[in-house]
């Protein structure tokens, strides 16, 4: 059920398009490069930045983990249309590819995972280094989408992010028929923070959206575009004090996390196999085996985030601890559970 490895090939060939498309862009746009694919695209009369506000009114990121490839083929369809003349740029757009030596070797990262690098004073490794780069730019955005994809099978796309009222509203206007996955309490990861949640510490918008399994998906493509799309257009509608008409859809589910299923400190606990995000688990259903002893749900709801570990060339296990949880539980909730006070 993981993905196919990414053909690198294509991988090189979508970020060479994407750095001939920011060269030719130059002649329309002027271009703010603040570090190797870290971009701030702007009409060339724009006259509204002023030194040390925060003037960048979206950023759009992708490739924060190398194998996500969908999101980078989205940005290069986006940069395709602005070259066009079929989308236009009235104000600073950020554009960024994340972790590109991870992509390049068909890898989630390098020495350490990026989206758990925001935040920290630390610079030994490349990662450390990176989340840096792209900080500069995040700290001067008003909102960051970044685009992601997850490593097994998954029926939907979906949004996940650190709840923020402003958050919560934008990612609705943006995709309302897209599930959201919305939590609040203690950091996603105690070891390093998330884009979203390092832009929202910030006093900006950050969300993510899991387009689906890791790939040049085509219908991922196209739905990471659609919403790049709607996020620049809700984006300029608000610069311009203007509301913006809500879609004509069906509002999907909200969730939050209903259980954490911890990985236990010592020994081997065993998923029972097919396990997929989404899939439900029903209270009292066994979830797998630790130690003779049935993993068991205590609530009933979508299954998000299973670890397995990745079987080596050998045919053997890694036994290395693959995360500090085995998997979640995910609750529907409704508008009015969600916190109050948190803009
Ligand atoms: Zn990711």
């Amino acid at each position: 059920m993981s993905a196919k490895p990414n053909n690198l090939s294509e991988v090189s060939e979508a970020l060479k398009r994407f750095d001939e498309l920011i060269g030719g862009l130059k002649k329309s746009l002027e271009i703010e490069t603040l570090a190797p694919r870290v971009h701030i695209l702007k009409p060339r009369d724009y006259r509204g930045t002023v030194a040390g506000v925060r003037d960048v009114s979206l950023t759009v990121s992708a490739l924060i983990h190398g194998v996500e490839v969908a999101g980078l083929a989205v940005l290069v369809e986006f940069l395709e249309l602005v070259t066009r003349g079929k989308q236009s740029i009235d104000w600073p757009l950020g554009i960024v590819l994340g972790n590109i030596p991870a992509a390049e070797k068909g890898a989630r990262f390098v020495e350490r995972d990026l989206n758990r690098s925001f935040g920290r004073a630390e610079t030994a490794t490349q990662e450390d280094r990176r989340a840096d780069e792209l900080e500069r730019l995040f700290v001067r955005s008003d909102r960051l989408l970044d685009i992601h994809q997850v490593k097994l099978a998954i029926d939907r796309p979906f949004w996940i992010f650190p709840y923020t009222k402003s958050g919560f509203e934008f990612a609705r206007l943006v995709a309302p028929d897209v599930s959201l996955i919305t939590h609040w309490g203690k950091g996603f990861s105690q070891e390093g923070q998330c884009s979203d949640e390092w832009v929202n510490n910030a006093g900006g918008i950050g969300v993510t959206m899991e387009l689906g399994q890791n790939g040049f998906a085509p219908d991922q493509i196209a739905l990471g575009l659609k919403t790049v799309i709607r996020a620049v257009d809700v984006t300029g509608a608000h610069r311009g004090g203007k509301s913006v008409e809500s879609l004509n859809v069906t509002k999907a589910p909200i969730y939050t996390w209903g259980e954490i299923i911890p990985y236990p400190q010592t020994g081997e606990p065993v998923l029972d196999k097919g396990w997929h995000n989404f899939k439900i688990a029903r209270a009292g259903d066994r979830v797998g085996v630790f130690n003779g002893q049935d993993i068991v749900a205590q609530i009933t709801g979508p299954v998000l985030f299973p670890k397995y570990p990745d079987p080596m060339p050998d045919g053997s296990y890694n036994k290395d601890r693959p995360a500090a949880e085995l998997m979640r539980i995910l609750k529907e909730i409704s508008e009015a559970d969600l916190p109050v006070g948190k803009n």
